[in-house]
């Protein structure tokens, strides 16, 4: 049987907790990679995974993950992630989710949760119930977290703005050509953010009712989403899928940046050399879409006043910039140098 420590994507994590509910039949995988710099704080994804090595791939993954983006963000908080093992038709219960709450509440504040795949804020109230330690709830249940897309896009926004400064030595978007994958909280955001700025906009978005209606709102062109990767731009925003860049689609890419919000956008490790060997400039995805878990963080940090947030986002364009600097001091790639910083902020370095 294979050791845990000899998992391919076990990475010195402190703790891993195994939990499960009998009379509930909860099963979940609660990992915190780092406490270094606080408490583990990371979403709960509600999944149905083939095998529970999948799950615990995911989680520690994801754990890890967290820990670079916490920590890159300025935040003090570590990395941790919970995974819930649902069952094949992802049935979900109330005393289920009471369960994970009071697993969660045992940890005694070493993890916090939120929301992830497959859980609604309405599940993080029921969570709620039985931990304090969660974070991301609605304005209602007396926090003021709400939606974390509009901070996710400002981010977004300024970090677009950073790139372009690096990469082209222009201070506004003001007449730049900027193709958005997605139409979705956050590149709507961006876009209106951009449209402001006099940016000319190409969007696209599997569902064409929103994408139209985003296109219109911002005076931009739909385009195909098959046509979005290759488009001719000053800027490429990925802010609908992972995995996006490939050995392929770095190939054809035909923009001088690439900078937006999805998770995970290269496919491989690799794929960063592949991009910067374009000469493409790359914004780290977890570097430049914090906003998200600067504002639902900052509740449970107590500091959610908005100028407090805004500040703390409006640092991402520094950090994006340092990243770049080293990048070209040493020449690894911009993913990289983002990596070797986070792990320089846990002491990991
Ligand atoms: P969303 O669900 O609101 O929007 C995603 C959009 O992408 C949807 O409109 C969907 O139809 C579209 N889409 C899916 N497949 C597509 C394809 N092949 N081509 C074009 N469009 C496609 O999601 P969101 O909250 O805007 O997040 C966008 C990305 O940013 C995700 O990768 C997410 O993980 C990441 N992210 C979001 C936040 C946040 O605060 N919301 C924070 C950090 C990272």
């Amino acid at each position: 049987m294979q050791s845990p420590w000899d998992y391919p994507d076990f990475d010195d994590h402190e703790v891993v907790h195994f939990v499960t509910d009998r009379n509930t039949g909860l099963k979940a995988i609660i990992a915190l990679h780092s406490t270094a710099l606080g408490p583990a704080a990371g979403g709960c994804r509600f999944w149905h995974y083939d095998e529970p090595a999948d799950a615990m791939r995911d989680v520690l993954r994801l754990s890890r993950g967290m820990s670079y983006k916490n920590a890159m963000a300025g935040l003090p908080l570590g990395g941790g992630k919970a995974v819930i093992l649902a069952d094949k038709q992802r049935t979900k219960t109330p005393e289920l989710i009471a369960a994970f709450g009071k697993a969660v509440d045992r940890l005694g504040g070493s993890y916090i949760t939120a929301e992830d795949v497959g859980m609604s804020v309405a599940d993080l109230v029921e969570v709620s119930k039985h931990t304090r330690h969660v974070a991301g709830l609605p304005a209602a249940e007396g926090a003021v977290g709400g939606d974390p897309g509009p901070h996710t896009a400002y981010g977004v926004f300024l970090g677009v703005k950073a790139a372009v400064r690096h990469a082209l030595g222009k201070d506004s978007l003001d007449g730049l050509h900027i193709a958005i994958q997605g139409a979705g909280s956050v590149a709507s955001g961006l876009a209106r953010l951009a449209a402001k700025e006099g940016a000319r906009l190409s969007i696209a978005d599997i569902d064409e009712g929103r994408v139209r209606s985003l296109a219109d709102e911002v005076n931009g062109t739909v385009v195909s989403p098959d046509q979005i990767l290759t488009l001719e731009a000053d800027v490429l925003s990925p802010c609908a899928l992972g995995a996006i860049l490939t050995e392929e689609s770095i190939g054809a890419l035909r923009v001088p940046v690439v900078a937006g919000a999805a998770n995970n956008q290269l496919a491989t490790p690799q794929d960063g050399d592949r991009i910067a060997a374009r000469g493409i400039l790359y914004a780290p995805d977890y570097v430049i879409n914090a906003g998200g878990i600067i504002n639902v963080s900052s509740e449970h940090l107590g500091d959610a006043d908005e100028v407090g947030v805004k500040a703390r986002i409006e640092q991402i364009p520094g950090r994006l910039e340092s990243i770049w600097q080293e990048s070209k001091a040493t020449g690894r790639n911009p993913a990289e140098v983002a990596d070797a910083m986070a792990q320089r902020l846990i002491g990991r370095g």
